[in-house]
């Protein structure tokens, strides 16, 4: 770990400026870069490496930029988290993994949560120390999502928590959570919907981790019991939880092809570079769907750094993403059948895991048909 004190390192905020002083940084960058480069099929090691290296980057300054001071951060916007992720993406990080809710979290608690506790919490996501899960699917809400049935209510100075998530990602290494409650009746639908700051490891709170089918346990469920949060760790309105699980979507489904696009447009590289008899014009295909993501995703990168939203757009970001990831991975499974044979090298064995979950990539965020669904209803203005 880095001996600076994060508070003491200033970075320009010039955006060329940045980026130049940031390659300067990353050539040859500290060691902990070099390990999370390392193919490492192993999760609980991967992210082990990676928080070190996020420790490294924020003790040097660089992942503080595009955060307001006020929460910890350098200044700057969105666009200079986009130029360091495409800077580490380059230098061969191999994914954002546990950190993806840097890009999909920590924006929304930026603009709506309550300031003080952003501002102790968003450092200790920077460096790696605390990181953070996601919880709106139930068993039997998903696509649904304003069915849920996890509640909380309010009992004197904080909220009592009863319900299960699932699929919540990250949640076995997480140690907050940005869960969405109902507060209203049960008839309340959307309406009824709160979001809330809940510490993980706190008592009541049961995390079982899901084996994926890619061999990875990202996924997990959590059942929560009679958990106690305080009353002031509200993101929004109390009953505003729907715009901001909205917000969050627009970065999940919108911003956030432009980080993913980083990490598959190295693989597409790689992939040429690799396959032996490759077929170029698949390629350019390829390359030609992940521009479409790109451009899509830095429209939506261009809209939040003026403080605005995409809404329904998102959707367009979202599907554009799932074709030309699984585009992508089609490619470098056509190059190197190894990776469907799935031998135990880590090179292979984690470009196996990536080939499996670009097959689920059209689930997380609302599946592909609710994507479509959006998109008919909400532009196209269909019945
Ligand atoms: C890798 C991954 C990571 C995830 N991470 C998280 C996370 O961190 N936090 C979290 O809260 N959730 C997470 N999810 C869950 C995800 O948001 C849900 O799986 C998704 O919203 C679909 O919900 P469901 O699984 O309940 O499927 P369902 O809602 O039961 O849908 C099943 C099928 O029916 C279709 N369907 C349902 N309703 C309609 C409709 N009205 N019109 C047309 N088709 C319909 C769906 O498209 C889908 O094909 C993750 C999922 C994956 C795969």
């Amino acid at each position: 770990m880095s001996a600076l004190a994060p508070d003491t390192v200033d970075r320009p905020l010039d955006l060329p400026t940045y980026s130049t002083e940031l390659a300067r940084w990353l050539d040859p960058g500290p060691d902990s870069l070099a390990a999370a480069c390392e193919p490492e099929p192993d999760y609980e090691r991967r992210v082990e490496v990676l928080r070190r290296f996020m420790g490294d980057l924020h003790a040097a300054g660089w992942s503080r930029v595009g955060w307001p001071v006020e929460l910890g951060g350098a200044g700057g916007s969105i666009v200079h988290r986009a130029a360091m992720w495409e800077a580490l993406a380059r230098r061969g990080l191999p994914g954002m993994a546990l950190f993806e809710h840097l890009e999909i979290l920590a924006p929304v608690l930026a603009a709506h949560g309550p300031t003080d506790l952003v501002a102790e919490l968003l450092p200790e996501y920077l460096s790696g120390r605390q990181l953070w899960a996601q919880g709106f699917s139930e068993p039997d809400a998903g696509s649904d999502l304003p069915s849920l049935r996890t509640t909380a209510v309010l009992d004197g100075d904080h909220y009592v928590v009863n319900g299960n998530k699932i699929w919540t990602s990250w949640a076995r290494y997480a140690t907050w959570c940005l869960l969405l409650v109902r507060t209203g009746d049960a008839a309340s639908r959307h309406r009824g919907l709160t979001a809330l700051v809940v510490d993980l490891r706190q008592p009541g709170v049961e995390v079982r981790a899901i084996e994926q089918a890619n061999g990875t346990d990202e996924l997990a469920e959590v059942h929560f019991e009679d958990v106690h949060v305080p009353a002031d760790r509200v993101v929004g309105e109390v009953g505003g939880g729907w715009a901001v699980a909205m917000h969050i979507l627009s970065h999940e489904r919108g911003t956030f092809a432009w980080f993913r696009h980083c990490f598959q447009y190295q693989e597409l590289l790689a992939t040429a570079h690799r396959a032996t008899g490759r077929d170029d014009a698949a390629l350019g295909d390829a390359l030609l769907d992940l521009a479409a993501a790109t451009a899509a995703g830095y429209d939506g990168i261009a809209a939040h750094a003026t403080g605005a939203t995409l809404g329904p757009r998102a959707a367009f970001n979202k599907l554009l993403l799932c074709a030309a990831e699984q585009s992508v991975h089609d490619r470098a499974l056509a190059g190197d059948p190894d990776i469907a044979v799935g031998l135990q090298v880590p090179d292979v064995a984690v470009r196996r895991q990536e080939y499996l979950f670009s097959r689920i990539v059209t689930v997380y965020g609302g599946s592909q048909q609710m994507q479509l669904d959006t998109i008919a209803k909400q532009i196209l203005g269909l019945p």
